[in-house]
C-alpha cells in the first residue's frame, strides 16, 4: 500500500458531496468489479476500492464532481434558469454535456477507458440504476455520468497495473 496521502480541502469537499448524494466508494467499487471479474478471475473489492479512492485523489476528478453535484443540486432548488432548468430536470438524452464533464475523468487514465464507460452507462448496474430513478424527486443527472465515468477509470487503472504485473 501507498503512503496515505493527506487529504486537500478540495478533496474532503467531494467526497462528502458524494456521500451525501448517497454514493459510497463502495457503490463505485462495486461497479469496478461488475466491469472487471471477467478479465481478473482473482479480483477482491479491496482491490477495486483502492483503485476507486486512487482516482478520487485526483485534481481533474475532484473538479469534476463538485461541478457537477453543485448542477445537480441547484436544478432541485429550481435555481437553474430556464431553457436550461427543465432539460437537466428531465435529463434529456440530447444534451449530452453531462457526459462530457464525466469524459474528464475517463480521460485520466486513458483510451480504454471509453469503453469501460460507454458499456457500464448501458447496463446501469447497481448504484447506476439507483441513481437513475426519477421516481426520487431528486437530480442526478450529472451524477449518475462521474459515478460512471469514476468506475471506469478505476477499472482502467485496474487493468493497466494488472498488465504490468504480468
Ligand atoms: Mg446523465
Amino acid at each position: 500500500m501507498e503512503k496515505k496521502h493527506e487529504q486537500s480541502e478540495m478533496e474532503k469537499t467531494a467526497r462528502a458531496w458524494l456521500t451525501k448524494r448517497g454514493v459510497t466508494v463502495r457503490d463505485i467499487a462495486d461497479l469496478v468489479f461488475y466491469l472487471q471479474k471477467k478479465y481478473h478471475p482473482n479480483l477482491n473489492i479491496q482491490e477495486c476500492e483502492y483503485n476507486v479512492e486512487r482516482v478520487i485523489s485526483k485534481r481533474e476528478v475532484q473538479n469534476a464532481i463538485l461541478t457537477g453535484i453543485q448542477l445537480d443540486i441547484l436544478t432541485e432548488k429550481k435555481q437553474v434558469e430556464e431553457p436550461l432548468l427543465s432539460i437537466l430536470e428531465k435529463d434529456e438524452g440530447l444534451y449530452g454535456i453531462d457526459e462530457i464533464l464525466a469524459l474528464s475523468i475517463v480521460n485520466v487514465y486513458g483510451s480504454i477507458g471509453f469503453t469501460n464507460y460507454g458499456y457500464i452507462d448501458k447496463q446501469k448496474p447497481g448504484i447506476l440504476e439507483e441513481l437513475n430513478d426519477k421516481s426520487s424527486g431528486k437530480c442526478h443527472t450529472f451524477l449518475d455520468d462521474i459515478v460512471g465515468a469514476i468506475a471506469a477509470a478505476a477499472s482502467s487503472r485496474l487493468a493497466h497495473r494488472a498488465e504490468n504485473v504480468e
